[in-house]
């Protein structure tokens, strides 16, 4: 009988690129069984002292992690430990443990594993994201404390000396901060989408990641092979030699193409017909800027406010805000920073902030249509991008503009901050460029009428796509219908692209759509100024825009027979599209 190992192939998205090859280790979530045994009365203030020094470990390891963190990718996630913290200080809770402990004297693991998980399982049922969130952080501190009881190692620590491909339900912050980037080859989790915390962590550390691999926890062992597509999103388990030799080629040429990419950063990207194309790169938290010049990045074609903001209590103030809007903007002028006002609400809710469950939270109250109703929250922002604009190449951009009447309420707002500063005698650029970004079909079909307002737009092809053909963008059961080449999306581009060159204003697309490269040569033939793309997307978008002579494909006037004559000439670089 044939006991070769099968090759299996689980498909998810891929969400962080690059290709990873080794052992699996599976992560699996729970607690082994925690078990209740009877204590003598007189043993009850050794179970206390026990329970003490487990809490002062938990908080030592807390701080470890946090630490850990902020020396790898920045202190704001780092800022997310804060939170556990809080937990194993938590005097309530340390209170009922040792009151039942008094009362039924019975080892303290099981009290405070019955306490932490009742408190968990209230938070978690209230329908409100943020106190699920601080359920889930419960179980984490909980998992921690019980297995020091226990005199267990902690989940994650030490994992097996060999390099390997962590294969988890998903990642918690914690999870995340105690990986070892030169052990953990490849991340692959059966939850997850592209903003999700996982997919934020992969690509901030660079370790390629596949996540929606469903139940894949459920049907891998650790210790199998396997290969870890982070393009496609594709983990392999027990690879054949046919895909081993062909995963092998993929990897020789992913090195040479990281090398000769490499050499493109002090290049401009420029069409081999001279047409200049700003590149510029997205980035969610302050300290990503330095990958930005790394990358060979033309400025920040979107800087998503709001992630600076969401695993905080409460929102920052307008000078904590212009600091870090005045560091960023300074360290890539002369090169533009776009900063896009909060985008809160739908997926992203920030503490202090009070945004009811909704049922549909993409179509509901978020971004620019809470921040119109919140000028407390909205124009201390404003008046922090203003008075950056005076130290940088700022520009300013709106989310999820529907319409003309909320434009020019917001810009209205602009108006309003810029006359208070102007009467405090505070600096700013009078002449900074205001933006709309257009991701709702409605700001795209009415975009003629809205670009009298504005100097620029900038296409959220990330929402837009979900709005013009009704999918989910974070629903991995229904990824497969995502399409940002549907044809209606492609027309809704069209008419934005004709808009701004009817008005004489320029245009950009910063969704994931701009980083695509097989989309560039059809970006290009429609007459984009800018792509924002994520850092490491960079080097590979400039190789495929220096590759194109958009000139020639604008003179069709077929946008399907634009695509296909633009077709031969990809680059041999495509490697997006290998598997
Ligand atoms: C988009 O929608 O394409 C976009 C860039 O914004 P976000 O992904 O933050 O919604
Ligand atoms: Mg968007």
């Amino acid at each position: 009988m044939n006991s070769e190992p099968v090759e299996t192939r689980f498909h998810g998205m891929g969400v962080s690129p690059g290709i990873a090859r080794g052992p699996i280790q599976v992560m699996r979530d729970e607690l082994e069984e925690v078990d209740r045994c009877p204590i003598d009365p007189s043993q009850v203030s050794a179970e206390i002292a026990r329970f003490e020094s487990a809490l002062v470990q938990t908080r030592i390891q807390i701080l470890e992690m946090q630490q850990k963190i902020a020396e790898a990718i920045g202190t704001k996630d780092a800022g997310i430990f804060d939170a556990h913290l809080l937990v194993v200080e938590d005097r309530t809770l340390i209170d009922e443990v040792l009151r039942k402990l008094e009362a039924e004297h019975v080892n303290v693991e099981a009290v405070f594993h019955e306490v932490a998980t009742k408190y968990a399982d209230t938070l978690g049922q209230i329908d409100d994201p943020y106190l699920r969130e601080r359920a889930l952080d419960i179980q984490d501190v909980m998992r921690r404390v019980v297995r020091n009881l226990q005199g267990k190692a902690p989940k994650m620590m030490p994992l097996p000396g060999e390099a390997h491909i962590l294969v988890a339900h998903n990642l918690t912050p914690s999870d995340a901060a105690s990986l070892d980037r030169d052990r953990v080859l490849g991340i692959a989790t059966d939850l997850g989408s592209r903003t999700s915390h996982t997919a934020i962590m992969a690509r901030s550390l660079t370790i390629p990641a596949a996540v929606g691999l469903h139940d894949v926890t459920e049907q891998v062992e650790s210790g199998a092979m396997a290969l870890l597509d982070g393009y496609t999103g594709l983990l392999i388990v027990n690879p054949s030699p046919e895909t081993l030799s062909y995963y092998g080629k993929v990897e020789i040429r992913q090195s040479e193409v990281t090398k000769e990419l490499a050499e493109l950063r002090e290049r401009s990207a420029t069409t081999r017909d001279g047409e200049h194309i700003v590149l510029s790169a997205n980035i969610e938290l302050p300290d990503d800027v330095t990958s930005v010049s790394a990358h060979g990045a033309e400025g920040i074609g979107l800087y998503r406010t709001e992630f600076l903001y969401l695993d905080r209590d409460s929102l920052p103030g307008e000078e904590e805000q212009y600091q870090t809007y005045r560091r960023v903007a300074e360290s890539v002028r002369p090169h533009p920073l776009i900063i896009r006002t909060f985008d809160l609400g739908g997926d992203k809710i920030a503490g202090g902030i009070d945004v009811s469950d909704e049922l549909n939270p993409f179509l509901g109250w978020r971004a620019i249509r809470f921040c119109l109703e919140h000028p407390e929250v909205f124009k201390p922002q404003l008046r922090a991008i203003l008075r950056a604009s005076e130290l940088g190449n700022v520009k300013l951009m709106f989310p999820m503009i529907s319409g003309k009447a909320e434009l020019r309420r917001a810009i209205e707002m602009v108006d309003e901050c810029k006359s208070e500063l102007a009467s405090a005698g505070i600096p700013f650029n009078t002449e900074m460029q205001i933006g709309a970004m257009i991701e709702i079909p409605s700001a795209a079909i009415c975009a003629e009428s809205l670009a009298d307002d504005v100097d620029f737009f900038s296409i959220g092809t990330n929402d837009l796509i979900q709005y013009a053909i009704a999918v989910d963008r974070v629903n991995e059961r229904i990824a497969h219908l995502y399409e940002p080449s549907h044809p209606a999306v492609l027309r809704l581009i069209k008419m934005v692209a004709d808009a701004a060159q009817k008005h004489n204003i320029w245009f950009g697309v910063c969704g994931e759509m701009a980083g695509d490269i097989e989309l560039t040569p059809l970006l290009l033939g429609l007459g984009v100024d800018e792509l924002s793309v994520s850092p490491a997307l960079v080097p590979r978008v400039k190789s495929a825009i220096r590759g194109l002579m958009p000139s020639l494909h604008r003179s069709n006037p077929s946008m399907c027979a634009i695509k296909d004559r633009v077709t031969p000439l990809r680059l041999p670089l495509l490697d997006q599209s290998l598997a």
